[in-house]
């Protein structure tokens, strides 16, 4: 009995962590290799926000639709689709350009938007994913795991929760990243908030539109957020697994134009697997890649500078064997 009752103790403790951190990521001292050395395993409380962030997709039954809300959800996925590829996958993973701190906050604020945890927490796992890529090590390789897995079950393990902040040192000295990766539910919070209070004045000063603020969250944010995970989260399934290989990389990773055109150019997975610091992952003008049209444009507002370009070696030796570890490569000087 009393074995019994300290199960059933131990159990509400795990809960209670696994629910204080869904506020604070970083609640409690667990030893980061301790986590990280368990087997996967689905740890449910904590998981609870994102199955309830697609059930809230259901909420459309109650709130009905119109023209206004379904084109919010429309430019919502777009705006943060590019906040993700742009500035979580291209500058906080990749630094493949320069900005101000003041733009990068602005930046990592943006990326918080998508409800995708932090951006440190974001660049950690990626760049984990560089360095075993299709390897057992790798949390989310379909090749290794499964289509499901790298899809969306990786997300849900235990172990893949916490940061590993030795591995994003170059982001860990500015204070208001780590805030906004420690307290990862404040910016996605206030976000959807914004939308329920713009729901009601937009229906209040242009009862035309037929808008109410249940729509504007249930588009703006739930739906639109859903979607923006799976097409974001197609890059770590499908674009491993679909699509053709430029480049013998030794992983699997492929290029793919429809991916390209719902991911605002992280399609082009392999020319990004083999050249991860060009800030442009299309390599010629028919690679659609919106994503650096928009950073372009950026630049020339000098809000952004120093775009590392696609080396020219890109061109030159596509049937070279790489190694992921020497990928950085070399760049053109001055171009
Ligand atoms: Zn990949
Ligand atoms: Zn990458």
């Amino acid at each position: 009995m009393t074995h019994a009752n300290n199960n059933v103790g131990a159990r509400l403790g795990r809960g209670m962590v696994s629910l204080m951190r869904w506020f604070d990521t970083d609640y409690g001292n667990e030893d980061l290799s301790a986590i990280r050395a368990k087997p996967d395993k689905v740890e449910f409380v904590r998981v609870l926000p994102f199955v309830l962030l697609h059930l809230g997709c259901l909420g459309v039954f109650l709130a009905g639709w119109s023209w206004f809300a379904v084109g919010t959800a429309v430019f919502m996925y777009l705006i943060r689709m590019f906040a993700i590829t742009g500035f979580y996958h291209r500058y906080f993973s990749h630094k493949t350009f320069h900005t101000s701190r003041a733009a990068q906050f602005l930046f990592a604020v943006l990326g918080a938007t998508a409800v995708q945890r932090g951006p440190l927490w974001w660049s950690y796992q990626h760049r984990h994913h560089h360095k075993h890529s299709d390897e057992e090590e790798d949390v989310h390789s379909p090749n290794v795991r499964g289509f499901w897995w790298s899809h969306i079950g990786w997300i849900t393990s235990g172990r893949n929760f916490p940061t590993d902040y030795s591995q994003v040192r170059d982001l860990v000295k500015y204070p208001e990243l780590v805030f906004l990766n420690r307290f990862d539910s404040v910016v996605p919070f206030l976000f959807a908030l914004t939308l329920f209070i713009a729901g009601h004045y937009v229906g209040e000063y242009f009862p035309s539109l037929g808008v109410t603020s249940w729509q504007l969250l249930v588009w703006g944010f739930f739906i639109s957020t859903t979607v923006l995970f799976h097409a974001t989260s197609s890059i770590n399934s499908l674009a491993h697994l679909l699509g053709k290989r430029r480049y013998r990389t030794e992983d699997n990773s492929r290029n793919s134009f429809a991916l390209a055109l719902i991911t605002l150019g992280e399609g082009w997975h392999n020319n990004h697997h083999r050249y991860m610091s060009s800030a442009r992952q299309g390599f010629y003008w028919w690679e659609i890649d919106i994503s650096y049209y928009l950073l372009k444009v950026l630049s020339w507002t000098g809000l952004i500078w120093n775009l590392k370009p696609v080396p020219l070696a890109a061109y030159e030796n596509q049937r070279s064997i790489s190694t992921r570890r020497n990928i950085s490569a070399t760049h053109p000087p001055g171009s």
